[in-house]
């Protein structure tokens, strides 16, 4: 047997014995040569596909013109990968575009050095390389008054903590002041401090065409505007200058998800993806560089095995994913009548760490046991214990990470959907949306890994019997009898169907008289009795003159 298979290419092969043995749960085939050729899958090119996105193409503001060419460019890779159905879908527009192409800052004097810096998304550019002094903000009414006339073509450090400042900076009336200033003054742009050693980027892309915000606003490295601040105090001049290229394009700009399928078998699907989109301040290579790369890795790995699953195999790539969710959220609005029949969506936003465990609840453990039997296996003798896949128990799936899965989860039909459990030793935070999500932070042996993990998943759960189980994705599920009542509060008159009271073999007509220890006279004596009930509980019932008892397990 072993040497027959070692003569024949994969695909010729009669399925063995063992191969046709299928799981109890989810009846997946006890060996699966599609998962083990993915697990084994040679020259993986995760980090071609990251490199093209974030150093070929670049940073990816939704509205930009860069996240335009990554979704036609995504969508060019799925369709040479040989996925059908490829396509981008409109799911909205923001009302005004914008591009950012120059992003320079320096001191001039007393010395030169390169700033380290973000300013907002959406916010104001300057008109070419604009050097000034900097000035400190006053920090109370009389202050400020004494500077009048004195801010003109400044930099002005302001403040964003205390105790720097006077507590007067910090009162609403004084900060109107002080912005009113500002304004009439004529002064460059002002200057806040980032916290610790990053600068976080940000914005709103809420702006109207006519009214486009003119303030330009600096988050400077701490460290940097800490020294200008000490500098000024002794009287030094400074002089810096920033030179940002900011193109307003009049909208309304039209925004793509971007969809490549492996079609299978029924009209169910699995979902994988990311978001595409991504902050400009610096290349978009964690947030969201490497969940698109590895979603494109494994619609290649799959593509490549050229296998039909029993589901198709979707794959997504959203945007407007940092303002909101807006990509995924509007897509689920547009196609409501998907719900239903997506059996999970499997998300990977987690940064550059590896996607090394997937969260399940009880009603799902069963099936994940099966369905990541052979990754768990895989992986279960790696030499870095954070990288042996694990299985994570849950009473709940949790909500609130603020990726697209969560979008499916609170979808008016929610769908199970997962974030990755990602472990490794890089940090989410030292890169997220600061001036370090750059390729140089993202570990190519974590990319190649999660690739394989997304399309062996993504693979199994395609094949699976049944859907993804949602019973209890939100908790366990409420006891109930499965019975309507009749007015009296006490007798059936209808049964749910395939609810425990239809299961024991109760019928309409039949009144209830003891539920457990609890003798019912009313509809509120039903509901604690229920409320207490746990494991075995014997239910009468008076059906004409007869007492019958039932079991019901809960
Ligand atoms: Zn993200």
């Amino acid at each position: 047997m072993k040497l027959r298979h070692l003569l024949l290419p994969l695909a010729l092969l009669a399925p063995t014995a063992s191969a046709q043995e299928a799981l109890p749960v989810t009846g997946l085939p006890a060996e699966d040569p599609v998962t083990q050729a993915i697990l084994h899958a040679e020259d993986l090119q995760v980090m071609d596909h990251l490199e093209e996105l974030s150093e070929g193409i670049g940073p990816r503001l939704t509205s930009s013109d860069k996240l335009t060419e990554a979704c036609a460019w995504a969508a060019d890779r799925f369709r040479a990968f040989g996925l059908e159905n490829v396509r981008l879908e409109e799911w909205g527009t923001f009302p005004v575009g914008y591009n950012r192409r120059v992003m320079d800052g320096r001191m001039v004097a007393p010395f030169k050095r390169r700033l380290v810096f973000a300013s907002p998304a959406w916010g104001a550019g300057t008109d070419g390389m604009q050097v000034g002094p900097v000035r400190i903000a006053p920090a109370n009414a009389e202050q400020l008054e004494a500077a009048r006339g004195s801010f003109g073509g400044a930099w002005v450090l302001v403040a964003n903590t205390r105790p720097r400042f006077d507590r007067a900076a910090d009162s609403e009336d004084f900060r109107d002041q002080l912005g009113r200033f500002l304004d009439e003054e004529g002064i460059l742009g002002t200057i806040r401090a980032g916290r610790r050693e990053l600068v976080h980027t940000g914005g709103n892309y809420r702006i109207s065409a006519d009214a486009l915000p003119t303030r330009v606003s600096i988050t400077l490295l701490r460290e940097q505007w800490q020294e200008m601040f000490s500098m000024l105090e002794q009287d030094q001049e400074v002089q810096i200058g920033f030179d940002i290229e900011a193109e307003f394009v009049p909208g309304p700009i039209p925004l793509y998800n971007v969809i490549a399928e492996i079609p299978g078998e029924t009209d169910e699907l699995v979902i994988v993806g990311g978001h595409i989109d991504s902050w400009d301040g610096a290349r978009g290579a964690q947030d969201n560089g490497t969940g698109t790369s590895t979603t494109l890795e494994a619609a290649r790995l799959l593509a490549a095995s050229g296998v039909r699953p029993k589901r198709t195999i979707r794959f997504m790539l959203w945007s407007g994913e940092e303002q909101g969710l807006l990509g995924s959220r509007a897509y689920i609005e547009q196609n409501p009548e998907e719900l239903d029949r997506i059996s999970c969506v499997l998300v990977h936003d987690g940064g550059t760490n590896a996607c090394a465990g997937i969260y399940a609840t009880p009603g799902m453990m069963p099936m994940f046991e099966e369905v990541f039997g052979p990754i768990v296996e895989h992986f279960a003798d790696h030499e870095d214990e954070d990288l042996r896949f694990r299985l994570r128990p849950l009473e709940r799936l949790p909500r609130g990470i603020g990726s697209d899965h969560d979008a499916y989860l609170t979808a008016p039909t929610p769908v199970p959907g997962f974030f990755w459990d990602q472990r490794g030793q890089t940090s989410y935070g030292f890169i997220h949306h600061t001036q370090n999500d750059t390729i140089e932070h993202v570990r190519p042996d974590y990319q190649e890994f999660t690739s394989r993990v997304v399309a062996a998943a993504a693979w199994r759960f395609a094949n699976t019997e049944q859907m993804v189980p949602r019973g209890d994705m939100f908790g366990p599920p409420p006891k109930r009898l499965g019975v309507l009542l009749a007015d009296d509060g006490i007798t059936v008159s209808s049964l749910t169907e395939g609810g425990k009271a239809e299961a024991a073999g109760i019928e309409a007509g039949d009144q209830l008289r003891q539920i457990g220890a609890v003798s019912i006279e009313s509809q509120d004596d039903i509901r604690r009795a229920i409320r207490e009930a746990e494991g075995e509980t014997e239910v009468i019932v008076q059906r004409g003159i007869e007492e019958i008892v039932f079991r019901i397990v809960w």
